[in-house]
């Protein structure tokens, strides 16, 4: 069996009206796959990793919130709880919940990330505003718009840094330079928004659970290049959609073993409704996906982290 299969769209979807540097990565990933999430909308019940990665966010946004000198470890831990208290009730968390109650699982790996963060620095000690959590970043470079969010946008020292927590585990050295790939692009991105065309000094990784900071100084040249790699996909993406019949390819992969769109495949089962039509979207629903808003499915997949460990360029069993 082929790794790839073209897979055609019988309804074509409507173009995206932005890119970021997340489903950007997904339609390098695997076309169908960006296509089913972001542009048709459906969206699969959220996980544990993504509730805990979610949860941990939001209390570090908290901490970061308040005045320094409150930034205490013991504080940290108030927060989480009410980060938890947030999330929870969300309707995308609703069939993990209805399974077991996941508090008790998503404090104690919250807990493990906020003695990770305290170990990585000390948050008294951090130069940051509330301007600079959580900062929606908009530009447009070489022609397309680009859209997300950046962690955390700091001083360190006179430097500014913009950084991304992570709460997977630490990226194997042969994929360091993918996992900064969203950083370089929001550096372009900031810049080309900047009215002086400033560069930002920095751009960091933080691994909360792995304990450890991957560092990058900004090059101008690395993220021009980053900044038309996703121009380039922005345009591809554009001629693919647009075509009369439109077809995406379907990439198998180790991934594909995470995929929520797995039994709904074309690339793993042949005999199955073509994608885009009711009976394909009778599938997705009874297997538990919900069609929402495509701006909701793509701030929901924004912060997912790919599973540890895995090489994107195996191909699946
Ligand atoms: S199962 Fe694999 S090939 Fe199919 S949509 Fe998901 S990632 Fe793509």
């Amino acid at each position: 069996m082929p790794a790839d299969r073209l897979v055609r769209l019988m309804a074509a979807p409507a173009p995206p009206r932005s890119l970021s540097p997340t489903s950007a990565s997904t339609w390098a990933q695997c076309q169908l796959k960006y296509v089913l999430g972001y542009l048709m909308g459906w969206q699969e019940p959220s996980t544990m990793p993504q509730l805990v990665g979610n949860v941990v966010h939001r209390a570090v946004e908290l901490l970061y919130g308040h005045d320094p000198a409150d930034r205490t470890r013991a504080h940290a831990g108030d927060v989480l709880r009410t980060a938890l208290g947030e999330e929870l009730p969300k309707p995308t968390y609703a069939r993990l919940v209805a399974a077991a109650d996941p508090s008790g699982e998503v404090l104690t790996t919250g807990d493990d990330a906020l003695d990770g963060l305290f170990e990585l620095e000390d948050p008294r000690q951090v130069t940051v505003g509330e301007d600079g959590l959580e900062v929606w970043v908009e530009a447009e470079l070489y022609g397309a718009p680009i859209r997300g969010r950046i962690d955390r946008i700091y001083d360190a020292s006179g430097a500014e840094v913009i950084a991304d927590y992570k709460t997977g585990k630490v990226a194997q050295p042969r994929f360091v330079q993918k996992a900064f790939f969203g950083l370089w692009t929001y550096a372009a991105a900031l810049a080309a928004a900047d009215p002086e065309h400033r560069l930002a000094d920095r751009i960091e990784l933080l691994y909360l659970i792995g304990r450890e900071r991957l560092s990058r100084p900004v090059l101008r040249d690395v993220a021009i290049d980053q900044a038309k790699t996703l121009a380039r996909t922005w345009r591809t993406i554009g001629e693919v959609v647009a075509a009369d019949a439109p077809e995406v390819v379907a990439r198998k992969a180790k991934l594909c073993d995470w995929c929520a769109f797995k039994a709904a495949c074309p690339a793993f089962e042949r005999k199955l409704p073509a994608v885009g039509t009711p009976g394909h979207d009778e599938l997705l629903t009874a297997l538990g996906l919900t069609q929402r808003s495509r701006r909701d499915v793509a701030a929901a997949l924004e912060r997912l982290e790919p599973p540890d460990d895995v090489d994107e360029t195996e191909g699946a069993a």
